[in-house]
């Protein structure tokens, strides 16, 4: 698709760039792009896929803008509040940049409409924050095979990870467990940092450029997590799965699913700090406790007993998790622990816990005197 004179001006400062250049921005004009939720990650990535020249872009929101949105949704003003978020979002996306094509789909996506909804774009932002959206949503896509750019935020930490079909593993590849399995807590009540999903859904953008205009390196068979608390990046390498219920050898997954949106579910596989230290006093030697965070992080202050083990290094490390009643995974505030968890899970028998609010709560309920950085 060709660029116009006023096109030439309004996105020169990629012209320059010679890795994207007129083919690159070219590509982006001729793209269309999904974005399923205009909230804290959609509001950042549509603005910034809306401001590099998407040609068309689909968004996804059934909600209204309530006040306490506009901590982090930073598509919507006060004014707005109580309107459609499908139509204030592409409102203000049409006046940021009036030729592009913006498609509302004010509808929650389901297993009956995910596949009509994401067959018509090239490439899917989920900025959902429900565990059975984001299975829909990865299911849709290896199924269409489509692209998929997947972020999720809980508190003070976001993850984000890239899928596409045939060169790297899927969303059910590292977590295969049904949403009812699950154990990150996730809900819109769980608080978040406002500024967070700014982050994240600005990664996402990134991500979805690049893919279109087909340069640098995609976020294949990596999980990056940001935790802004420590300020820090981590990566967490995985691999496709022959046995992936979607995109393995045998799938037993050949149409979209609905699953379970609730809250409560997550929180069973949950363990409260109180709860941790009154298993420790009790049951310690049945007990294996794995701090997940970095190594400096762990030198700094943990529990006593507890094993370093850091994230990104979690998959290539061996755990004789078999001798213990139950494995506990700590972090700093229970961002981390809550991937660990749910990826030690999908590999060991044993009882697998979280614990909630990580050493930041312990800190604060049980032992002052520890140093968390
Ligand atoms: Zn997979």
């Amino acid at each position: 698709m060709s660029l116009t004179p006023h096109d030439l001006s309004r996105y020169s400062r990629h012209l320059a760039l010679g890795e994207l250049g007129i083919t690159g921005q070219e590509k982006l004009k001729a793209a269309r792009v999904l974005v399923v939720g205009a909230g804290g990650l959609g509001s950042p990535a549509l603005l910034y896929l809306a401001a590099a020249g998407v040609g068309t872009i689909g968004i996804v929101e059934f909600d209204r803008v309530d006040i306490s949105n506009l901590q982090r949704q930073v598509l919507f003003d006060s004014a707005q509040i109580g309107q459609s978020k499908a139509h204030a979002a592409a409102h203000r996306l049409q006046a940021l940049n009036p030729t592009l094509n913006i498609q509302i789909h004010e509808v929650e996506l389901q297993a009956s409409n995910v596949m009509t909804i994401i067959g018509d774009y090239d490439l899917v932002l989920d900025g959902t924050d429900q565990f059975a959206a984001r299975y829909l949503i990865n299911d849709a896509c290896v199924l269409l095979r489509k692209s998929l750019v997947s972020a999720a935020i809980h508190r003070f930490e976001g993850q984000l990870f890239t899928y596409v079909p045939n060169l790297g593993p899927c969303y059910r590849c590292l977590f295969p467990a049904s949403p009812a399995e699950n154990s990150i807590p996730n809900c819109a009540q769980a608080g978040v940092l406002g500024v967070l999903p700014g982050v994240m859904g600005s990664l996402q953008a990134t991500e979805a450029i690049k893919l279109i205009a087909g340069i640098g390196e995609p976020l294949i068979g990596r999980l990056m997590t940001y935790d802004a608390l420590s300020m820090n990046f981590s990566e967490f390498k995985f691999s496709a799965r022959s046995d992936c219920a979607v995109c393995g050898l045998n799938p037993s997954i050949i149409a979209p699913q609905d699953g379970s949106n609730r809250c409560d579910s997550k929180q069973a596989d949950t363990i409260s700090i109180n709860q941790l230290h009154a298993l420790l006093e009790t049951d310690r030697r049945n007990t294996l406790l794995i701090d997940v965070r970095e190594q400096y992080e762990f030198s700094a202050g943990h529990i006593e007993g507890a094993v370093n083990i850091p994230l990104s290094d979690l998959s290539h490390t061996s755990i004789a998790a078999d001798e213990f009643s139950s494995v506990v995974f700590i972090c700093r505030s229970g961002g981390r622990s809550a991937h660990a968890c749910q990826w030690f899970k999908s590999h060991s028998q044993v009882k697998t816990l979280n614990a909630a609010g990580g050493m930041l709560a312990w800190q604060q309920a049980i032992d002052p005197s520890v140093l968390v950085v």
